[in-house]
């Protein structure tokens, strides 16, 4: 994979270790920003479904990358809950079905491509209404021109952070109407964990 991207012999242990450990570690504060606009269960609603991923390492280990990516979006699915859960779920089970054995970077951003396109189908949503695609569609587009790691992870940061003046129109924030301005949303700040732990370890691995 070019632009220190790499896909091949991935340490899938490893990856599931890192992005439950941001999770878990994150948390309270994933909480916190859904206490704000939402209902507060969001930090330990994720940390719930990542745990139970992580409980599920030796299986998904023994597995090539897409199968693992479609078992740890099931475990999502049933695991995580909220409106969250199934669209997780949805977006690394699309990841899954959508990768190729072996994936170079393009046939990597085409899959990444087709799991947005299935959580805003799943959600009924679009980039610019406060929600977790907010973050995901920049990374996309991030990937697909070939940015490094390093530069998607702060666009993945800044995209989280552009979601703080917008006003929800997805999700429970949305019934805040106009009081849902002014705060992060927590799935976006949750999307951007994620992606910053992933892109630096397939940046390390590379
Ligand atoms: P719930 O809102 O059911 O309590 P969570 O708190 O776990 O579920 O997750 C809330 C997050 O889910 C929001 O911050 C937002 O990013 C995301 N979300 C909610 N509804 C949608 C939707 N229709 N499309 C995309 N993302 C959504
Ligand atoms: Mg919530």
């Amino acid at each position: 994979m070019g632009n220190g991207l790499t896909m091949s012999g991935i340490d899938i242990a490893a990856l599931v270790a890192v992005v439950a450990d941001a999770i878990s570690a994150h948390a309270d504060e994933l909480t916190a920003l859904d206490q704000a606009i939402g209902d507060g269960d969001h930090g330990v609603n994720m940390k719930r479904g990542f745990e139970a991923v992580r409980g599920e390492t030796v299986k998904l280990a023994a597995l090539p990358l897409p199968e693992a990516l479609k078992a740890a979006g099931t475990k999502l699915v049933m695991t995580v809950g909220g409106a969250s859960g199934p669209l997780f779920g949805t977006f690394f089970m699309a990841l899954g079905k959508e990768l190729p054995a072996a994936a170079d970077r393009a046939a990597f951003a085409a899959a990444f491509g087709k799991a947005v396109d299935a959580v805003a189908a799943r959600g009924k949503s679009e980039a610019g209404q406060k929600t977790m695609l907010d973050v995901l569609c920049p990374v996309c587009d991030a990937l697909v021109a070939g940015k490094s790691p390093a530069e998607i992870v702060a666009i993945a940061d800044q995209a989280a952070a552009a979601t703080v003046p917008m006003k929800a129109i997805r999700g429970r924030a949305s019934f805040l109407g106009d009081r849902s301005i002014g705060h992060m949303d927590a799935g976006a700040r949750s999307s951007a964990l994620i992606t910053g732990v992933v892109a630096a370890f397939l940046g390390k691995s590379a």
